[in-house]
């Protein structure tokens, strides 16, 4: 584990920084950086959405070609299937020799849709959390944890100058953890696709189904399989799944012994390590990188069907009722937060 005291700030504070992208995690570096005496400039596409939001906190904000050739030390902070297109054509060319190219993902990497020049710097500080809280944590004091990892050394200080940008940002006030490109990149696929997400969000749709499926009520299996997952998840952060189950009722700790492992059984486990070997053979990047080149049509075909799935309207009616979960009219079916 690194923290503060493994790393000498005065290292990224000598360098000339380029945060590409502004959204999610572009915010939150471009910020943090700057709070630690960083020179930063911000580089964004012309006619580019974040631009404003940017230049509100002060911020430069150049074309991505100019912030590049300006800066010794990029940070690509776009979402990770524009980022080979805009390496080609705005990156690549304004690198030099002795340049840092940093990410916040191997993805790129890993699968070698991008293959940086001789003489440069390949590194990763990936915070594991959203880029709100990344500056949340930090404006309060306080840091959300990193992975970091060095893919080339090509100048020899790769590590102390990833350690010091992992400062700036205020992940090692809570811990940075080494990692390699690849482990970070499959690792990362394979947590999202079988439990953080994928996993989770089909395990809850399952068991709504089930429960209307069987005549019961919509809005009592929504409380049942969506609503109270949180306070699950928060006991399990707190404490491991030993505090969830110590609050739990015997009943419920009981079922979860004995019901458990009937439903995820032996063949969801066998699915999983399907799923790790699309992740490792390169077959699922392969996939997401195919279908984001021709517009996505696969992508907004499933994002449409799923919206569209009956717990969705239930829990929009039902979320009424919960006077601490602010109403939003926010239309979760376009794009991503930024
Ligand atoms: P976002 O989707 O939030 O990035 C959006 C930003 O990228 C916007 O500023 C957008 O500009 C800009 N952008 C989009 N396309 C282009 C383009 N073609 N040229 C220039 N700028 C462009 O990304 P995230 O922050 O979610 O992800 C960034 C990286 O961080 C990824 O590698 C991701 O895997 C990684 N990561 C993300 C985490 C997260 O919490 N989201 C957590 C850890 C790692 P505009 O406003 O004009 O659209
Ligand atoms: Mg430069
Ligand atoms: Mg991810």
């Amino acid at each position: 584990m690194y923290y503060d005291d493994n790393a000498d700030l005065s290292i990224i504070q000598g360098r000339s920084v380029a945060v590409i992208g502004y959204g999610s995690q572009g915010h939150a570096h471009a910020l943090n950086l700057r709070d630690s005496g960083v020179d930063v400039r911000v580089g964004l596409a012309e006619g580019s959405k974040s631009r404003a939001k940017a230049e509100a906190e002060g911020l430069r904000v150049l074309s991505v070609a100019e912030a590049v050739e300006e800066a010794d030390l990029i940070m690509i902070l776009t979402p990770d299937q524009v980022q080979r297109g805009l390496y080609k054509a705005e990156i690549e060319p304004n690198l030099v020799a002795g340049d840092a190219l940093f990410f916040a993902h191997g993805f790129n990497i890993r699968f070698g849709y991008i293959t940086p020049p001789e003489g440069v710097d390949v590194c990763m500080v990936a915070p594991k959390g959203p880029g709100h809280l990344v500056r949340r944590e930090y404006a309060d004091g306080r840091g959300v944890p990193v992975v970091v990892a060095v893919e080339k050394d090509a100048t020899g200080n790769a590590w102390p100058l990833t350690l010091s940008y992992a400062k700036a940002t205020g992940g090692l006030r809570a811990g940075g953890i080494e990692t390699t490109f690849t482990e970070e990149t499959e690792t990362d696929l394979f947590g999202e696709q079988a439990v953080l997400c994928g996993g989770m969000s089909h395990l809850v749709q399952a068991g709504f189904e089930t429960l209307v499926e069987a005549g019961y009520q919509p809005e009592v299996a929504y409380f049942e399989c969506l609503h109270e997952l949180k306070l699950i998840v928060d006991l399990m952060i707190e404490g491991g799944i030993s505090k969830q189950r110590w609050s739990i009722s015997d009943t419920a700790e009981y079922g979860d012994y004995v019901s458990g492992p009937r439903v995820v059984d032996a063949h969801v486990k066998e699915q999983m390590k399907a799923v790790l070997t699309d992740i490792q053979t390169g077959a699922f990047a392969k996939r997401f990188i195919e279908d984001q080149d021709a517009g996505a049509p696969e992508f907004k075909k499933m994002r449409e069907t799923e919206a569209g799935h009956q717990i969705e309207a239930t829990g929009q009616e039902l979320r009424k009722m919960f006077s601490w979960i602010k109403p939003t009219d926010e239309d979760y079916t376009e794009g991503t937060a930024s």
